[in-house]
């Protein structure tokens, strides 16, 4: 089963706002034993250095190349969208071309600033690769629900959730997948579960992924990872 997985979903590279090539990336994974290592460059979003609608082709065909030089670690092809409409035109996505990903991570899905899954759901159906949550402070945005009601809501869009070590998704010392703890907990058999560390200007954030695992397998989870 997905027991040896090594994931990691979550990087950034200098298609956008990351300081290393995307095959920088890819040794430095092979070199720390991962099985599968995602790259998500920001795509259309006025926050940041940014993949354009026009980059996307030639994008997916350097990942694709890469994936074809390094057969001992998969190699994946993903984008991180903004969900703040005043940061990203979500009318106008190249929705063809999204679907020649293997991934597209969403973030600031149901925050104040950004949209609803209720609101995002006819993008979702248009896009036909799986798509997961971004970086989500599961606690903020689905408090008053129980975690059985947000395991099936979370289930009913068919989305997975990203247990994300990067350092600004905490809240009160603890990241946002161990405040939200409960939630993981009723996810067995709903909702995958995706590990990413949101690489930008480190190697070693590469392979900084053992207490995600740890987190992981204490809420017995490893069976229901996106990839295996
Ligand atoms: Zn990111």
């Amino acid at each position: 089963m997905g027991t040896d997985t090594l994931m990691n979903l979550h990087t950034h590279t200098k298609f956008s706002d990351g300081d290393f090539t995307a095959e920088q990336i890819v040794i430095t994974a092979a070199e720390h034993h991962l099985t599968h290592i995602g790259i998500t460059d920001h795509l259309m979003t006025d926050k940041c250095r940014s993949l354009f609608a026009g980059d996307l082709g030639n994008y997916i065909d350097v990942l694709r190349e890469l994936g074809r030089r390094h057969r001992h670690i998969d190699v994946l092809a993903g984008v991180e969208i903004d969900t703040r409409p005043d940061h990203c035109d979500l009318e106008n996505l190249p929705i063809d071309e999204l679907n020649r990903l293997d991934y597209v991570l969403f973030e600031f899905v149901q925050t104040r600033e950004g949209t609803s899954l209720e609101n995002l759901e006819p993008l979702l159906n248009d896009i036909s690769v799986p798509c997961g949550l971004a970086h989500n402070d599961l606690e903020r945005n689905f408090g008053p629900w129980s975690p059985e009601a947000v395991a099936d809501y979370l289930s009913s869009f068919d989305i997975f959730v990203e247990v994300n070590t990067a350092w600004p998704y905490k809240r009160d010392g603890l990241m946002f997948w161990e405040r939200a703890e409960r939630y993981y907990q009723a996810f067995s058999g709903k909702v995958l579960v995706s590990v990413g560390t949101d690489v930008h200007h480190s190697l070693a954030e590469v392979y900084n992924l053992d207490r995600a695992y740890r987190f992981l397998r204490r809420v017995g989870l490893m069976d229901d990872l996106v990839v295996r």
